[in-house]
């Protein structure tokens, strides 16, 4: 099977329509069909002499192979703040989720890198259902594109915290961000990856982010949710072959390496995380660490009897970090109010048919 054309470079395009036996023209032609138009079908693009896209579209039957790779929408939900959920579809007919949130000045796509997850998280949904897959190139930038068509605006970020773990799928990753700012002129500072901890992943993602990226800008964000080993444990269970200590560790050498701040994610579980003292040992945790904490307060799911914490505990929690000179932000929960948060529509949809 040859790789789909969506998540090519210009120069790959040029060489595959010169291998065509077309001149290298058409290739950057189909470039900014690909990302500028967003086409969907090779037989949309005017450009090209009718008989050469029969021609392509014909093999396209024969190999039951669509030459662009675009996904296909099934559902979409928009919120009444705007937050749009698409589910789209594979080839082979599996469902993702990708997520534009929008604000006055930023579109942030939520991108999904995996169509499952094998982490297990126990608040999370998409942990529920185990690993499908990891997706390819074209299915991760076609998310950004999916988005861009939908709410009819340039996204301007991208945060790695859809489905999946990225650091279990770092080549697809990296490549997907190359392309973002390569081809959709993105600015790789406005990229997010959020990881849950993937023992040996940091090493490995700061020496193939500089061999592939260049320069690392990109933000790394922990998803810690714990101040010590025994309760992260209990709520991530692969935290259990990769302890705390290791892990920040492996930040500071990241941190280190890239030059870049790291930043700390800690979902809010009423009673079960968010007590001060808790925030105290979080403080203690992160001392001399130049780095960033964000407070996510939970969004229900079904299996759990998890609760999000009342807006006073989340502001105590954040008071005590601010005292001990520690950055930290909440993040406000969108499109909550469609049960959209996260890994929510897909199972949502499921249960609808
Ligand atoms: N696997 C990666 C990225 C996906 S999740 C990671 O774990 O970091 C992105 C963030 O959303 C993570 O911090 C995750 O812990 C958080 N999250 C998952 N389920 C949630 C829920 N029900 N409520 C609030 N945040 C959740």
């Amino acid at each position: 099977m040859t790789s789909p054309l969506l998540g090519q470079s210009q120069a790959a395009l040029e060489a595959w329509a010169v291998a065509e036996g077309q001149p290298a023209f058409r290739g950057r032609q189909l470039h900014a069909w690909l990302y500028r138009r967003g086409a969907h079908d090779i037989a949309a693009i005017s450009d090209w002499p009718l008989s050469w896209r029969e021609g392509l579209r014909a093999r396209e039957a024969e190999t039951g192979q669509p030459l662009i790779g675009r996904l296909t929408e099934v559902h979409r939900r928009v919120a009444a703040d705007g937050t749009t959920k698409l589910l789209l579809a594979t080839r082979d007919g599996l469902q993702l989720e990708t997520v534009g949130i929008p604000s006055a000045d930023r579109l942030t796509v939520c991108v999904s890198s995996q169509v499952g997850c094998p982490m297990a998280c126990r608040f999370c949904a998409t942990g529920k259902e185990g690993l499908a897959r990891s997706l390819a190139l074209h299915e991760v930038v076609d998310q950004v594109l999916s988005v861009r068509e939908a709410m009819e605006r340039r996204p301007s970020h991208v945060v790695f915290m859809g489905m999946g773990e990225p650091l279990l799928n770092t080549e697809v990753v990296l490549e997907a961000m190359a392309v973002f700012c390569r081809d959709l002129e993105m600015a790789q500072r406005q990229i997010t990856v959020s990881t849950v901890g993937v023992s040996g992943a940091l090493p490995r993602l700061a020496e193939r982010a500089r061999q592939v990226l260049g320069r690392t800008q990109f933000t790394l964000a922990v998803s810690l949710h714990a101040p010590d080993q025994r309760l992260r444990e209990a709520l991530i269970p692969t935290a259990r072959g990769y302890p705390l200590e290791e892990l920040l560790e492996d930040c500071r050498d990241y941190a280190w390496e890239t030059s870049r701040r790291v930043s700390f994610e800690y979902i809010l579980l009423a009673g079960v995380n968010d007590a001060p003292a808790q925030a105290e040992a979080l403080a203690r945790l992160l001392r001399g660490f130049q780095s960033h904490v964000n407070l996510i307060p939970y969004n229900p799911i079904e299996e759990e009897e998890f609760e999000r914490p009342s807006p006073r505990a989340v502001n105590r929690f954040r008071q005590v970090l601010l005292e001990r000179s520690i950055a930290v932000s909440v993040r406000a929960s969108r499109g909550l109010d469609q049960d959209a948060a996260c890994g929510q529509l897909r199972r949502a949809f499921a249960g609808s048919r």
